[in-house]
């Protein structure tokens, strides 16, 4: 389990960024029925934004409050809901088919008495990215709610939530932590893990993460892996060896045009926490840098400055979709994908077929393709990717992808909602066609 999942904290004292800690600690003298009954989040990714919301369904449904009205982090209903198996919480997540099912689901199933608890908590994340028409029945919801009921609204976008809605709700800002702040969570671990850091060292992971507990904690967990004491002078190595490393592969794999080497390593940004933004602008930096140097002739860049234009437009472009995009890396991928597929086209005589798989999908593509799919699937989800290895296309037909699995629980695993729109968006990447997916039951 990563460090950021392990130690996330469990019981109010433990929050570490102290304006968000003396918010919840207020609502403790609190009597439950006292409570508010909506809550708005907001602050960037990595913030500890689900943490919170979470301390928030404890505090509704602990059995054992302390004496001063925290909850235990102990009993069965704090143990349940830490690991995210406490049936009365129930997560959304607004991203997914920009939560029409989602609320629909909420506004079936409210009205239902609790099954193990008091009260059933809404957990509702990228609240912004919900439709008008989801934002309104939500709405109504929030206007009359039944009394076993509370809402955790969280989004790193405050500006798309409508006035109707921020007014019904307690508003709690996490914004970027400081850096004593990240120092007080890294600490608990370092102790924890036993991790022999100097303080300094551990000062230059803090002011290394920009603000965001999650990627503190992926970067010290990062470093841990090496031996011996960790001095100032290592860390700062290895982080910025780790960064560096990475742009120049990066280059590296664009000036071949091999797309595939590019996606992997935005796979592997996005499995370390990195800040895809950052990433960017890393690029927009080195990009400009080889631009200067190949103009001036000062020295020989592996790129032709046609190349390192079109390479500077397509990443200007993902900078900017990054805002609207509900999976952070996609704009950074399609921008790997066109600056390779455009140069490779160009390359080869007009009348050769594209490399990339677009045009209509059929069955007979995407069985011959099938293994490109699980390996474009891995690095999203490696666990669905596993799935769809023990299963098959079965059908293509009329906009519908069906596939066949052999298990009743791959068949439930893949029947998620969220999982046929992730399978449906790469799809969708590799055949250049939308399409809606289907998952049956099959007889091995
Ligand atoms: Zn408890």
């Amino acid at each position: 389990m990563s460090f950021y999942r392990k130690y996330r904290p469990q019981v109010f004292d433990e929050i570490d960024n102290s304006a968000v800690r003396e918010r919840l600690l207020s609502l403790l003298s609190k009597d439950k029925t006292e409570l508010p009954h909506a809550f708005l989040f907001t602050g960037p990714k990595g913030a500890g934004k689900t943490t919170a919301a979470r301390l928030i369904a404890k505090l509704f449904n602990c059995t054992k409050p302390l004496k001063n009205g925290a909850p235990c982090g102990k009993c069965n209903a704090c143990t349940a809901i830490a690991d995210g198996r406490y049936l009365d919480v129930l997560e959304l997540d607004a991203a997914s088919n920009r939560g029409i099912d989602e609320i629909r689901t909420l506004r079936e199933g409210i009205g239902l008495v609790p099954t193990s608890g008091t009260y059933k908590i809404y957990i509702i994340d990228e609240v912004h990215m919900l439709t008008t028409e989801a934002f309104n029945a939500l709405l109504k919801t929030l206007e009359e709610p039944p009394p076993h009921a509370a809402f955790v609204l969280a989004t790193t976008d405050p500006q798309k939530i409508p006035a109707t809605i921020k007014s019904r709700c307690v508003h709690i800002n996490f914004g970027r932590a400081q850096t004593e702040e990240l120092l007080h969570g890294l600490a608990r671990v370092v102790k924890e893990e036993k991790i022999d850091i100097a303080d300094d060292a551990l000062a230059f992971v803090a002011s290394f993460a920009d603000g965001a507990f999650r990627d503190a904690m992926k970067l010290l967990e990062q470093v841990s892996f090496e031996k011996g004491k960790l001095t100032k002078e290592k860390v700062q190595k290895l982080l910025a060896a780790s960064e560096e490393k990475t742009i120049i592969a990066f280059f590296d794999a664009l000036a071949a045009k091999d797309a595939k080497t590019g996606l992997d390593i935005v796979a592997q940004l996005v499995a370390t926490g990195r800040d895809i933004r950052s990433f960017i602008t890393e690029c927009l930096v080195e990009s400009e840098h080889r631009l200067v140097a190949a103009v001036t002739g000062k020295e020989k860049s592996q790129m032709t400055i046609d190349d390192l234009k079109d390479f500077i437009g397509k990443l200007t472009q993902a900078y900017g979709d990054l805002r609207i995009s509900p999976i952070p890396q996609l704009p950074l991928e399609l921008a790997v994908v066109e600056f390779c597929k455009i140069s490779a086209i160009s390359n080869k005589p007009p009348a050769a077929p594209s490399p990339t798989l677009t045009g209509l999908l059929t069955m007979e593509k995407l069985t011959e393709h099938w293994k490109d799919f699980i390996e474009a699937m891995k690095p999203y989800n490696n666990s669905i990717a596993g799935v769809l290895r023990s299963s098959r296309p079965k059908g293509v037909d009329g906009g519908i992808v069906t596939i066949e699995a052999f298990y009743s629980f791959h068949q439930e695993k893949l029947s998620e909602m969220k999982t046929r729109e992730l399978i449906a968006q790469v799809l969708k990447k590799l055949f250049g066609e939308k399409v809606k997916v289907e998952v049956v039951l099959g007889k091995k």
